[in-house]
């Protein structure tokens, strides 16, 4: 039978309308969350991203700030805006996109960002608090990952979970909280030898390594849950993840689409991340603060 297919879309729309629900109560306090996002250069990928981040704070009440820098603008520029926006307290979340030019240190850069209005979650400190379990800011892409498993009600614990990619923005937080969820997790590489043999174990396969068709069917168990965060570009236009979609769905019991699948949660996350740090900062307690609940 073919996968039931997560809808990433619509588990988003439910979020972000919680979240506008939690911007209109910040507004009874005279808070309105407010998010800055700094771009160095003019990389056509990452102008779309900013684009859509910029679209989706306005669609739910964040006010934004965008920032633009020329690709080789000096390090210390942007370092000395973001000490700047660290002290605004209009400004709750700080966001850098990402990559930037390669004179940039990225890591000197983020760790500029005062930890708390580390939207992102990339700063050290959120990074550290990942790994002890005591997260502030979950990474965007793998907090999305696990509120789509929430919304499907696809249980984690004591699962045996495959994570395929172990960069710091995807694959190693993702590893990291579906551990904390008490999941027994593999993370597998470029460097892995046969990855199938890994892979075929999971109830719960996590795919984050930016190649197409990386996944077949043979790979993958038959009812486990498939997660393709892998977005790709073929020649032809056409926009793929990392799995073999049509062949993965006849053995998966879920599987996500994309485009369409965690894609629109990374904006999501974002906006409640953002929306989160405001009420934090208000430090009143807002009903489901830390956490959103999809309904
Ligand atoms: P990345 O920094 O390039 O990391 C890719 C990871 O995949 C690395 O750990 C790499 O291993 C591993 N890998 C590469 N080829 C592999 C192979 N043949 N077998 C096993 N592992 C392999 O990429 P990223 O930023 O994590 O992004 C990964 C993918 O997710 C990309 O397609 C990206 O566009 C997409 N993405 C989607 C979203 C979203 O919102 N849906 C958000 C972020 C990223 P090594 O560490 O050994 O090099």
């Amino acid at each position: 039978m073919a996968a039931k297919i997560i809808d990433g879309v619509r588990v988003s729309a439910g979020i972000r309308e919680e979240c506008k629900k939690r911007v209109t109560k910040l507004a009874t306090h005279g808070v309105t969350p407010g998010l800055a996002v700094i771009l160095v250069g003019t990389n056509p990928a990452s102008l779309v991203y900013v684009r859509n981040k910029i679209r989706a704070c306005a669609d739910i009440g964040i006010r934004s700030f965008q920032y633009e820098f020329p690709v080789d603008a000096a390090p210390a520029a942007v370092i000395r805006l973001i000490a700047e926006l660290n002290r605004r307290p209009d400004i709750h979340g700080i966001l850098v996109q990402l990559p930037l030019p390669p004179h940039f240190s990225i890591a000197s850069v983020l760790s500029t960002i005062s930890p708390d209005k580390d939207v992102d979650g990339f700063h050290l400190y959120n990074v550290g608090g990942l790994v002890i379990g005591d997260t502030v800011f979950p990474p965007c892409t793998p907090y999305g990952v696990v509120k789509l498993l929430e919304y499907e009600n696809i249980p984690i614990e004591g699962k045996n979970v495959v994570v395929v990619g172990a960069s710091n923005i995807v694959g190693k937080p993702m590893a990291l909280m579906l551990m904390q969820r008490e999941a027994t997790v593999c993370i597998c590489h470029a460097k892995t030898r046969d990855l199938a043999q890994f892979t075929i174990l999971a109830d719960i396969l996590v795919v984050a390594a930016g190649k197409p068709n990386l996944i077949l069917p043979q790979m993958v168990r038959t009812g486990a849950v498939v997660i393709d965060v892998g977005i790709n570009r073929l020649p032809n236009g056409l926009l793929v993840g990392d799995v073999d979609f049509e062949g993965v769905r006849e053995k998966a019991s879920h599987i996500t689409p994309v485009p369409g699948g965690v894609g629109p949660m990374t904006v999501t996350m974002l906006l409640v991340n953002t929306i989160a740090c405001a009420e934090r900062r208000l430090a009143v307690p807002v009903a489901g603060s830390a956490e959103i609940a999809v309904t």
